[in-house]
């Protein structure tokens, strides 16, 4: 007996930008209305009109096609789709195919029953970029997601071995070693328990015919209690994400390797947990870093810049053509720009107009603030070269750039100071850990 294979029809998305491209026939159908977008569908057509964001800017417009492509993949519950599009570049929709697969994602490890997976397909020309843009997004975010009870420094750094397959491990720091060549580092993560030692990994990434020398530095706090100088109980809720600064660095770095851009890349990801013991760090001890210089605890809570210091200090012995350091540093960076928008501060005017130009188009928000010089004063103490706190309660995004900044010896360098963690919202029921700036920083370090 034979059976007849069953044509599985490609139903059609059709996109319009402007509201007189919808066809007429449409026109009298019901569309649901939503924030940035309206849909009209029936079993063998869908129709998105996107007329709503053509107010926007373009950092916005992409901003919202990735947020929309994520609704609408959660709207088509099962059916193969395509797109066809009215009123843009083929181009210009890339990140609504980015965000229907990203609408994929889940964290059900520790759930006994799983939710029913939506097996909607979409086909298009990105399906290779979008995958392995996906595939860097859900490790970051399974990273930031699991707990630090099961995700300590020496468990993120085993993962990232695992994940960096074209990456060549090449040192970890731990124990003495570090406490004599990484003294912050060991300072910040010498409360932590035995099995949750501070460690500074480093992996490099290096094409023969490289010319750019680039370091990513990640801020890896497996858990922040904030040391003494305790965090409040929500304060403290959200701080296995501490660690988002050096998820995000790995999963650039995958990216990097998976587009294989011809850069020689070194990954440093500065591992501890904050914790509160016998032996943590005090408010007003006093370490020397691994520069040289004194630095007064002001505050046991400002310890991801204790850890970057060292970090950059090492990939500026190495003279680079690029440092970039990715962080959940602040939360004055949270009350200025929002969970969304990730803060970034750079030291070369010119590098920093190419970052924000990638970003519009990627879609991919990093919002410039300044290092206000001025601020630095903030930062003097009565007993060392400087304290690793500002002594107001303004501008603390910017006081803690500045710290980092001193540590920069003449060498291009930025610093993102992000969330890691998306809320849910009108598009998307996902709460969770997050990759942001990932791709901007791709783009830019592609064109370096
Ligand atoms: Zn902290």
């Amino acid at each position: 007996m034979t059976s007849k294979r069953k044509q599985i029809k490609k139903i059609p998305i059709s996109i319009f930008f402007s509201k007189d491209q919808v066809p007429k026939d449409y026109k009298n159908f019901f569309f649901e209305e939503y924030a940035s977008y309206s849909i009209c569908k029936s079993d063998d057509r869908v129709c998105v009109d996107l007329s709503k964001l053509s107010g926007l800017n373009d950092l916005q417009k992409n901003y919202k096609l990735l947020l929309i492509g994520q609704a609408i993949k959660n709207s088509c519950n099962s059916g193969d789709f395509f797109v066809d599009y009215f009123g843009c570049k083929k181009t210009d929709i890339k990140n609504f195919f980015l965000g229907w697969s990203l609408a994929d994602y889940s964290f059900e490890k520790y759930k006994s029953k799983k939710k029913r997976k939506n097996d909607s397909k979409i086909f298009h020309n990105f399906e290779k970029e979008v995958k392995s843009v996906c595939k860097s997004y859900f490790y970051t975010r399974d990273l930031i997601n699991t707990p630090a009870n099961i995700l300590g420094p020496y468990e993120i750094l085993q993962s990232a071995k695992k994940f960096l397959k074209k990456f060549t491990f090449v040192d970890s720091v731990s124990g003495p070693k570090l406490e004599k060549s990484f003294p912050l580092i060991a300072a910040v993560g010498q409360g932590a328990d035995k099995g949750k030692q501070p460690i500074l990994g480093e992996f490099r990434f290096k094409k023969k015919m490289s010319k750019k020398k680039v370091f990513l530095i990640g801020k890896g706090v497996s858990f922040d209690t904030g040391g003494l100088n305790i965090k409040t109980g929500s304060g403290m809720s959200l701080m296995k994400k501490d660690m988002g600064g050096a998820a995000n660095c790995i999963g650039l770095a995958k990216l990097v390797s998976d587009f294989d851009l011809n850069i020689d890349l070194t990954l440093l990801l500065c591992l501890v947990e904050n914790s509160i013991s016998k032996r943590s760090i005090r408010p007003s001890d006093i370490i020397k870093s691994r520069e040289g210089s004194y630095v007064e605890i002001g505050d046991t809570d400002a310890e991801g810049r204790l850890i970057l210091a060292d970090a950059i200090s090492y990939a500026c012995e190495k003279k680079p053509d690029l440092i970039i350091d990715m962080a959940t540093l602040t939360g004055a960076s949270r009350v200025a720009m929002g969970t969304e928008v990730p803060s970034f501060f750079c030291n070369d005017d010119e590098l920093a107009m190419k970052l924000i130009d990638i970003s519009k188009k990627t879609g991919d928000p990093l919002w410039q603030l300044p290092l206000w010089e001025n601020y630095s004063g903030q930062l003097n103490s009565a007993h060392a070269d400087f304290k690793n706190i500002g002594n107001t309660m303004f501008g603390g995004a910017i006081t803690a750039a500045l710290f980092l900044e001193k540590f920069v010896k003449n060498i291009p360098w930025i610093h993102v100071d992000l969330m890691a963690w998306t809320r849910a919202n009108k598009y998307s029921s996902y709460e969770g850990g997050e990759a942001m700036g990932v791709r901007a920083l791709l783009g830019l370090i592609k064109k370096f």
